[in-house]
């Protein structure tokens, strides 16, 4: 019988053992959940096997009987949504709630991955010199890795694997080993809903792991989403393996508020940014930056809030902050927090080291809150995912897209103001891939693809909808039919 609380591989349609048994843990009280099992070189060659098997039979299937797989898969995510998103809180350790919004972004995927009949039509010239049509169509390109942070555990394997499947690949999901439940519930979920086995496999592993899948000759595409150094080995590893790369790195969002924006307003919109999730977001609110009149007004609303917001444990439903990932983690914001306050930055609210009574184990954070940040400072330039917000302090608005353009990231950036000629402004030369404009994380919804620029992204196109380009390759037709092709009689 299969241990329960042992995490398998999922290829060719059912759980699959082999590798070694790590811990996954329970980030509320540092105590195991269970373990999963990181794969090896045969796990990798088993899986890839498996995927480019079901290729040929899954391309030639019909598009329409595609999507309604899909839709079908639609219908059991929307049927295990709170299941699911119990075992994301439980894993990752963030809200239910927010577990739930993601289950949501995660489902929107899918639905825009059910208009592949509609979305991946070719072109068609007729009669473009005598006698001769020319045409164009989508291709799908055949076994694709996906490579998955723990941050989304569901929400981003699935905007990366709906497009890949419905495009007429096969996908193989390599996700975080710090919480890989959810992936393998989402493969049974597909094969409940038609999938055929070796279309959606999952591979658990580490850096050795993803190597190898990158390195296989059958594998065509890699898909990442994690860290800024892991996005640019994978990009120069799948370069030199010649095949496609996109990769989606680290970020630091920049928050704008302009003089006549609504305080109340902003300070909400930054407190639920920056704290929310932990601040564990890709686009979280990392950075304020104040312009002008009014920023000691805005910091007081700030403070308020990050003083207010509950702590705890992603299952107890009064939380509004859960617990970091790890004790890594944990370790690396505290720390980091430290040496900012050493370096003069003015602790405004510092819940850094807050410990939540009764699950003393666990890798909390509380919402913190640094004034007077400089732009050459380690928290400035790092990368935090922690629940900490700073400040700088600018005089206009020229000063504040200086800084976006100068940071090394370009995820996403907002503005918050009542003007409109600021906001359009902003829009055109904020140096980042998603802009807000009154609001916090602008994560466009699914018809409109994601990605981010600078040190965010290396390589190809993004996620949702800028990913059917990626997942395919386009073929271009002459054909000519005249009196001419046959033999004479
Ligand atoms: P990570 O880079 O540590 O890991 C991401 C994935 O890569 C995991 O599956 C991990 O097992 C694997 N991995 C780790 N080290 C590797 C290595 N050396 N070689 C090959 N594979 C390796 O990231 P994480 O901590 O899981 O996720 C948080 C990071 O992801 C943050 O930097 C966050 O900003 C980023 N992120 C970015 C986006 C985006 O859209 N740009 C979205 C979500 C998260």
């Amino acid at each position: 019988m299969m241990n329960e609380l042992l995490t398998h591989h999922w290829i060719d349609g059912q759980p699959y053992a082999g590798g070694q048994p790590v811990p996954v843990v329970n980030p509320a009280t540092g105590a195991p959940l269970g373990e999963v099992l990181l794969g090896d070189a045969e796990v990798v060659e088993r899986a890839v096997a498996s995927a480019q098997a079901a290729f040929p039979k899954w391309r030639n299937t019909p598009v329409s009987r595609r999507a309604q797989v899909l839709y079908a898969f639609r219908d059991q995510l929307r049927a295990h949504l709170d299941e699911l998103a119990e075992l994301i809180s439980a894993e990752h350790g963030k809200t239910v709630d927010d577990a739930r919004g993601e289950m949501a972004r995660g489902i929107e995927a899918v639905e825009l991955a059910c208009g592949v009949p509609g979305l991946l039509k070719g072109e068609f010239g007729e009669q473009t010199a005598t006698n001769l049509d020319t045409f164009s169509m989508l291709q799908p390109l055949g076994v694709c890795v996906g490579v998955t942070p723990f941050n989304f555990p569901v929400m981003i394997p699935l905007m990366k694997m709906a497009v890949a499947v419905a495009a007429g690949n096969t996908f193989i999901l390599k996700p975080s080993e710090q919480d890989p439940g959810p992936a393998v519930r989402l493969a049974e979920l597909a094969k409940a809903a038609g999938l055929p086995d070796g279309v959606f496999s999952v591979v658990h592993g580490g850096q050795d792991v993803v190597e190898a899948l990158i390195d296989h000759p059958d594998t065509t595409a890699v898909s990442f989403v994690g860290s800024t150094p892991v996005a640019h080995s994978i990009y120069r590893r799948g370069a030199a393996a010649g095949i496609r790369v996109q990769a989606l790195g680290g970020a630091k969002n920049h928050l704008v508020v302009m003089p006549d924006a609504n305080v109340g307003f902003t300070a909400d919109a930054l407190a639920a940014g920056a704290f929310g999730a932990a601040g564990q977001r890709c686009m979280a609110v990392t950075t304020a930056v104040l312009v002008g009149d009014g920023a000691d007004e805005v910091v007081e609303a700030v403070r308020l809030r990050a003083e207010g917001m509950i702590l705890g444990a992603g299952s107890d439903p009064a939380t509004q902050v859960g617990p970091l990932i790890s004790a890594a983690a944990k370790e690396r914001v505290q720390s980091m927090v430290a040496r900012a306050i050493d370096a003069g930055a003015k602790p405004v609210v510092d819940r850094s080291t807050e410990v939540v009574p009764g699950h003393e184990g666990g890798f909390f954070v509380g919402p913190t809150l640094l004034d007077h940040v400089t732009p050459t400072s380690e928290i400035y330039l790092q990368e935090v995912f922690g629940p900490v917000l700073i400040v700088l302090r600018v005089n206009t608005l020229d000063e504040a897209l200086e800084l976006i353009r100068t940071n090394r990231y370009g995820n996403g950036a907002a503005i918050f103001t009542a003007s409109g000629t600021a906001a359009r402004r902003f829009q055109r030369d904020a140096q980042a891939g998603m802009v807000g404009v009154n609001v916090p994380i602008p994560v466009p919804v699914a018809p409109f693809g994601a990605g981010g620029w600078n040190d965010s992204v290396f390589g190809d196109t993004g996620l949702s909808n800028a990913a059917w380009r990626f997942y395919t390759q386009p073929k271009y037709v002459s054909a000519r039919w005249d009196e001419q092709v046959g033999r004479d009689s």
